[in-house]
């Protein structure tokens, strides 16, 4: 007997009408946003695949729960909700709300990073990397080999490379004031990283003295992963799972966006009362009072009771199952992607897909464009227009993969419309070779693909 499907788990209470915008509209809005798909309305958009991040749908319990929201300036009953549930999951004692993940690293970095100092990280996620720069230190990425190769089939490509991070340390150990690893890893393609190499980071960090953060926007899925790939893992919870994970770092960064199920949010939580007391005075500065850092009371209790349902075996059964489907379908169909696919998004390889179309010339932005000429689907840019690097001389340093993350929002699409981004993608796909390449008319000196003008390099121009 066949397998049967895994279905959503969950019936739909409230619908949302998506568009549906011709081919000359579509046409239009890329010339109007100079072929950069974050300058779109959201209206002109049939799928969504730009991020998983607070882009979810919420849950009856959730809504329910911002109808409890305790709106108090100080001492909000949502706040004690939020920080028991963050307590029992995470075991940090200090618990500090924050608007999103990015202003829990801006809060982190700002305490403990300065001048010439150096970050270790698996991979960098993009805003996490640029709040590093911009404190003057060095990000350095050290995710294992297999990581940076697309086509490879391992279990936990976001592994950190220990013996990388060891010699860093042995070089640098002075200069480095804390070592993150992100779970699971966004910008090396979410893939996940084992509970063993967790325990090695645990342990190298403690020859030398230097506190670990997990990076832990997805630390559910994460946890799925060690359960259904790790030896030792298949009878434990994925609560148990992540408390583990939890358990072998000093402290966390998290953006309720994604594995909070909530629109908005984040949080830093950590042991040490001194650094936690430093954050809290800047939380004051930027954020807000500790007990509301930046949310409304009903955001404290929508995150409270994300973080609970996101551990759901059935949620996330279906979750990495929507992925892996279409991953599945679009591969099945020569499409070359990451492999395995990750926890929250499939990433098209656009290095492999178009050869012909020089690094320089970005043609994981150009396919992420296709995606949207041809069906309305908006992907987004994950390689050398996100991750170049700009030289003085005026070239440029190319990612390490080009890629286009289609990313999957959480309980938002249905089966028929992932059926639907497969058959876009492998349209695209047929007529890969009469693709060209974009040059960069117009970028910001951080973060530039949020902003970035571009215009299209005719095709058969040699550059
Ligand atoms: C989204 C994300 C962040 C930043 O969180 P925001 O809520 O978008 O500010 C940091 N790290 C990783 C791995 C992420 O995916």
């Amino acid at each position: 007997m066949g397998m049967r499907p895994i279905i959503e788990p969950f019936r739909v209470h409230t619908v949302q009408s998506i568009a549906m915008p011709s081919r000359e509209v579509r046409e239009e809005a890329l010339r109007r946003s100079h072929y950069n798909l974050f300058g779109l309305r959201a209206d002109e958009v049939t799928i969504d695949l730009l991020t998983d991040s607070g882009t979810g749908a919420m849950s009856t319990r959730q809504w329910a729960g911002m109808m409890l929201g305790d709106e108090s300036y100080a001492g909000s009953s949502s706040f004690f909700r939020f920080e028991e549930v963050v307590r029992d999951l995470t075991g940090f004692s200090e618990v500090i709300p924050t608007h999103q993940g990015r202003a829990a690293e801006k809060i982190l970095f700002a305490t403990l990073v300065d001048d010439g100092r150096v970050v270790l990280n698996n991979n960098h996620f993009d805003t996490t990397r640029a709040n590093v720069e911009y404190r003057g230190a060095e990000a350095r990425d050290l995710v294992v080999a297999e990581g940076s190769d697309p086509a490879l089939v391992a279990p936990f490509k976001g592994n950190m490379d220990i013996d990388a991070l060891r010699s860093s340390l042995e070089a640098d150990g002075d200069r480095v004031p804390l070592v993150m690893v992100t779970i699971t890893n966004n910008a090396g393609g979410g893939q996940p990283v084992s509970m063993a190499n967790l325990r090695a980071v645990r342990q190298v960090c403690d020859e030398y003295d230097i506190p670990v953060f997990l990076d832990a926007c997805r630390f559910a899925e994460n946890a799925w992963f060690i359960k259904t790939r790790e030896d030792g893992y298949a009878d434990k919870s994925p609560k148990e799972i992540a408390q583990e994970m939890f358990s072998l770092a000093d402290g966390c960064t998290m953006s309720a966006k994604k594995d909070g199920l909530a629109n908005i949010g984040g949080f830093l939580a950590l042991n040490d009362e001194r650094v936690a007391s430093e954050c809290r005075n800047l939380l004051i500065l930027t954020e807000g009072f500790p007990t509301y850092g930046g949310l409304a009371g009903y955001d404290l209790e929508a995150i409270a009771q994300g973080l609970v349902e996101v551990l759901d075996e059935d949620y996330l059964r279906y979750r990495t199952r929507s992925v892996e489907y279409l991953a599945e379908k679009v591969a099945a169909g020569g499409v070359p992607i990451v492999q395995p696919p990750g926890g929250h998004a499939v990433f098209v390889d656009a290095r492999a897909l178009l050869p012909h179309i020089p690094l320089q010339e970005y043609p994981a932005q150009s396919l992420a464009v296709e995606f949207y000429r041809e069906g309305g689907v908006r992907g987004v840019e994950l390689g050398s227009l996100a991750f170049g690097i700009p030289q003085e001389d005026g070239t440029e340093v190319p990612a390490a993969m080009e890629l286009v993350r289609l990313a999957i929002p959480r309980r938002m699409y249905t089966q028929s419309h992932i059926d639907y981004v497969a058959e876009v993608v492998l349209d695209v796909a047929t007529r890969a070779e009469s693709m060209g390449g974009y040059r960069i008319v117009e970028q910001a000196p951080w973060l530039r693909h949020f902003t970035a003008r571009l215009e299209p390099v005719p095709v058969g121009s040699g550059g």
